[in-house]
Formats: C-alpha cells, structure tokens, sequence
C-alpha cells in the first residue's frame, strides 16, 4: 500500500503530529482528493481540543481544503479525475432528514464535518462524500482557493443575506481571517480601517491600509 504524510491530532487536547499513514480508499459514493492546498481556520480546534461531541481520534483537521479528485469511489458519475474541488467545514448531508428535505443541508440532522467527523485536509490524500464537494475553477489559485470554503464562504453568506446591493456602503467588523475576505478595495473605492495594532492585520490588508 502506498503512503502519504499526514498531520494528526491523536487524541483530544494533545499536540499535533506528522505521521505516515496509508493511502485512504474512496467508498460508495466518495472521491479521493489529491490535497493541494489547506487553510487553517480557527475552527480548527474543535476538533485540536475535542469540543465537538463523539470525535474520533487520531483524527486529521482542515476543512478549507482545495485539490484534484485523484480517484472516484462505486457509483460516483457526476464527479471525474482530475476535476479540481474544494471541501468546507460542511462536508456532506444525509439527505434524508426533515431539514435536508426542507433543502436546509446546513442544519442536517446527520451532516458531517470535514477535519472533525472524518479526516480532513492536514494530508496529501483525503476522502470526502460528494455532497461536500464544491467545483474549483481553473482561474483560481489553489492557495487563495482553500480559504473560501470557510472563512470566505461565511463572509460571502453575510454580505448576500444582508441586503446590499452592489454600490452600497457596508461596514465590515474585524478584518481579520475572515473579515478581510470581504473587502475588495479598488483604486477608486474609499476605505477606513479602524483595528487592533498594525501587527495583528493581514499581510493583504496592510497594503490596503497603506494605500487609503
Ligand atoms: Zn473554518
Ligand atoms: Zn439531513
């Protein structure tokens, strides 16, 4: 069996380590991603410190996971090799339960978490359900690519449920990991920066704050 490196936390509250593990499988109905890139998110240590009910250890963080489906597990057709994905924090719904059939697969009764209730993107190969799967599209860098699966995502969800429309002043509170996600300055656009010591900021968001 070939192997892979992977970064794992082997039990709850215990520090991380680099192992070698075998190859995982794709079952019915999950592809195997060849992992390219991963985020690190706060959120991360739900699964470090155990905070979320019935984690099995040793177990493999990071659900902002950007890849290539290395291989497509029985019954898998809408999904290919070598089609680029990425996989969030939410990483597949059962389908089934009242919420799923309410179309909410967010709030699934069953819904399962990438990095917490199965391995994640700490790792050169994982596998995800194809519910968790999201198109990746050639333009995108897989670098800036894995953060949008969480901290984009949540940003993008914020800005369209909250009713402005494009040309409209917004106010983003906390340009941090996820904040500065949703700021896309122009060269025409005004921008106040109001924060936290220099230090803390971004990298992207001191070029900004040095341009305003
Ligand atoms: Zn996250
Ligand atoms: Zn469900």
């Amino acid at each position: 069996m070939a192997k892979m490196k992977a970064v794992q936390v082997p039990k709850a509250g215990a520090d991380f380590e680099i192992v070698e593990r075998e190859i995982p499988q794709p079952g019915a109905g999950q592809v195997r991603i060849r992992v390219q890139a991963c985020g690190i998110c706060h959120s991360d240590v739900v699964t470090k410190e155990g905070l979320f009910p019935g984690i099995s250890y040793p177990r493999v963080p990071g659900h902002e996971v950007a890849g290539v489906i290395d291989e497509v597990g029985a019954g898998v057709t809408a999904w290919k090799k070598g089609e680029r994905v990425g996989v969030g924090w939410h990483g597949g719904q059962d389908g089934t339960c009242l919420a799923c059939r309410r179309g909410d697969f967010v709030n699934c009764a069953n819904g399962k978490i990438c990095g917490t209730t199965y391995d994640g993107g700490y790792q050169e190969y994982m596998v995800a359900p194809v519910e968790g799967l999201a198109h990746m599209p050639e333009s995108l860098d897989v670098a800036e690519a894995a953060p949008l699966m969480c901290a984009g995502v949540t940003t993008f969800n914020a800005l369209r449920h909250s009713g402005a429309l494009p040309s409209d002043l917004v106010a983003v509170q906390g340009i941090g990991g996820l904040g500065h996600l949703g700021v896309q300055p122009k060269s025409s656009e005004r921008m106040f920066i109001s924060t936290a010591p220099q230090l803390t900021l971004q990298p992207s968001c001191r070029n900004w704050a040095a341009r305003v």
